[in-house]
């Protein structure tokens, strides 16, 4: 699906990209010829109007002449000439051909002044050879303010048209060896583009995988549970038993639904309409008496160390709590009897640091990069005795990036961890 999908991407990439480029290059291609035809025909036009100028014949003569000095006479081919002129033709004012040097022409002036491109035959003995392009100019002739006559003079385009020929070759090489270079680009961009995708792909996988696998097993307990109580009554006690387990199960499946669903439902940094300005010290302060109360229950210590004067932020008081709930709980879950737990809020540098630390067995060093994923769990014997899922740190990493704030843990085996919540203050 991804190397489709990175095909695709490539493919209206280079189609995209290259229709640009070959866009681009007939307009440069257009532009070229325009500028060569114009700088041709400046010069076709300066040598015309020097000839004009300085005219080789005598108009006023009844039979004009050019002179053959500079222009020698040939034939029926199109050697080049001076100037490069393919011929020069002399008409007089209503256009009747006065005299001519080079490639023969009409005996009347058949075209308005001006330019035009023309094709001309070479003819040996009488069979055509080849054909050659012309740029051809007409200029009135004007004395004393009276049209004397035209001069019809041409030149061969083919250093025009090798130019354009060389202009040609170049773009049609470059052309497909960048469309190649195009598509590369396209490939590997559309790997790039893909990575954040592929990988919310593998983490939604890995998640339906295993949120289905969590719950595969209860749905299984229930099931053995309930065929067990519908059986005839033998043991009013062992039914009742089995009833009792069934609905702790179905209650912690409903818990990790919750969390499940938690976790679909918020992403992102949250709305600056869901936060409230609270304080702190006023949430911590019930969460610490109640988390004393528990730890004592389960024989460990609890301390806790909280400022005298509010420490106030914008935040959802519920999910915070929620957050902080799940590290003490961690924190009492994976301490054994007689360890100490303790609970610190600081303010440093516009910045409430929120820290729950113990002295319980600790997390592995290759564990704790790991231990915020969604259903990490550092050994799952040990997970299960405790009856974890591996989502709590998820959750509470989710609402704290959810507040903008950073979550972090440190942790020694066998000594203890510490887990610590950054907020913004501002
Ligand atoms: P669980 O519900 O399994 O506790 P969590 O996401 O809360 O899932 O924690 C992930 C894993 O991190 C746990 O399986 C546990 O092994 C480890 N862990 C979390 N907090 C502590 C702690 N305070 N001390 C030792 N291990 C911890």
């Amino acid at each position: 699906m991804f190397v489709r999908s990175r095909r695709n991407l490539a493919y209206l990439f280079t189609i995209s990209m290259g229709s640009i480029l070959i866009a681009f290059a007939g307009i440069a291609y257009y532009l070229i010829v325009q500028q060569q035809l114009q700088a041709f025909d400046e010069r076709l036009y300066s040598d015309s109007k020097t000839i004009a100028r300085n005219p080789p014949y005598k108009l006023y003569n009844k039979r004009p002449q050019l002179e053959r000095r500079d222009v020698p006479i040939f034939g029926d081919t199109v050697p080049p000439i001076n100037n490069g002129f393919a011929y020069v033709r002399l008409y007089k004012f209503n256009g009747e051909l006065v005299d001519s040097t080079g490639v023969f022409g009409s005996r009347k002036l058949t075209v308005a002044p001006g330019f035009q491109t023309i094709q001309i035959s070479k003819n040996r003995n009488g069979v055509t050879t080849s054909k050659e392009w012309f740029r051809e100019l007409t200029l009135p002739l004007i004395q004393d303010n009276l049209l004397t006559g035209y001069i019809q003079v041409a030149v061969p385009l083919t250093p025009l048209r090798k130019n354009l020929d060389k202009a040609r070759l170049f773009l049609t090489l470059a052309l497909p060896a960048t469309l190649g270079t195009i598509g590369i680009t396209g490939w590997f961009l559309g790997g790039l583009a893909m990575q954040p995708t592929r990988r919310a792909y593998e983490q939604l996988q890995r998640f339906t995988a295993d949120a289905s696998h969590e719950l595969r097993a209860p749905v299984a307990a229930i099931l053995s549970n309930a065929q067990v109580a519908l059986m005839p009554p033998q043991d009013e006690l062992e039914q009742r038993f089995r009833l009792e387990n069934i609905a702790g199960i179905a209650k912690s499946m409903s818990n990790l639904i919750n969390n499940l669903l938690f976790l679909a439902r918020q992403d992102g940094p949250l709305n600056n309409t869901a936060l409230k300005t609270i304080d702190l010290v006023g949430l911590l302060q019930p969460i610490a008496q109640e988390y004393q109360q528990l730890a004592a229950a389960q024989n460990l210590n609890f301390t806790f160390h909280l400022p005298q004067s509010p420490v106030n932020l914008k935040a959802d008081p519920d999910l915070l709590k929620q957050a902080i709930v799940n590290l003490l709980s961690n924190a009492l879950k994976y301490t054994p009897l007689d360890g100490t737990v303790a609970l610190r809020l600081v303010t440093q540098s516009q910045r409430a640091i929120i820290q729950v630390e113990d002295n319980g067995i600790g997390i592995p060093e290759e564990d704790l990069p790991h231990i915020f994923e969604r259903f990490y769990r550092v050994d799952t014997a040990r997970s299960r005795q405790t009856g974890g899922f591996g989502l709590g740190l998820a959750i509470a990493q989710q609402i704290v990036q959810a507040h903008r704030g950073h979550i972090s843990a440190k942790s020694v085996l066998g000594q203890g961890s510490t887990f610590q919540i950054e907020l913004p203050l501002k």
